[in-house]
């Protein structure tokens, strides 16, 4: 099975995505925590992103196809992907589609993390006073909601109209998404 988590920067699909992992044999493929990987080691990759991860904006799509290329192997060799912040444009979604495709794959369920931006921005604030992410303070944080208004949310009928989309309500606690989430994907542990 192989699922995306849609939503918002900070709507908990990481959050999610952890907790889906150590509950069912799938991995994460999250590509900013692969550009942060990047910038972190300093590789000539890293360098190039993260003047643009810093202000917000989106990477360039080859970048982020090419992470998600090589990264895939690994979600074949157990029970599948659950992608996070990827796809987050439209050449993203066909290029997903085109690789997964030319592997025997396919994308499951697209399950869009429905909250309210407000409540966004609040918990965004928090998190960046806690963990000091410098693309969370507010102005950048904005940045972000931008692009995702802009360019990701086009994703939505990219995936309606393959009958792929699914929502549930994505704010609570964590174990309460959690368990939308898990009846959604029908997974008992
Ligand atoms: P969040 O979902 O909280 O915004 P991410 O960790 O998914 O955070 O992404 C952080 C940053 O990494 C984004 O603001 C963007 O600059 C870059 N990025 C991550 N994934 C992609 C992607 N699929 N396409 C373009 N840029 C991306």
């Amino acid at each position: 099975m192989n699922i995306i988590l849609f939503g918002p920067p900070a709507a908990g699909k990481g959050t999610q995505a952890k907790l889906l992992v150590e509950r069912l044999n799938m991995v994460q493929l999250s590509t900013g925590d692969m550009l942060r990987a990047e910038t972190r080691a300093g590789t000539e990759l890293g360098q190039k992103v993260a003047q643009i991860m810093r202000d917000g904006g989106l990477v360039s799509d080859d970048i982020v196809i090419e992470l998600i290329k090589i990264n895939f192997a690994r979600a074949e060799k157990v029970g599948g992907a659950i992608f996070d912040g990827f796809p987050r444009t439209v050449i993203q979604a066909e290029a997903l589609d085109h690789l997964l495709a030319m592997r025997g794959a396919k994308i499951d369920k697209v399950i869009r993390l429905v909250v309210d931006e407000t409540a966004l921005m609040e918990r965004i604030a928090k998190r960046f006073l806690e963990q000091g992410r410098n693309d969370d303070n507010p102005a950048t944080y904005k940045v972000r909601l931008e692009a995702y208004n802009s360019q990701t949310q086009a994703l939505l009928p990219y995936y309606k109209a393959q009958d792929k989309l699914f929502e549930i309500e994505g704010m609570g606690e964590v174990e309460a998404v959690y368990e939308r989430l898990q009846s959604l994907l029908h997974v008992v542990h």
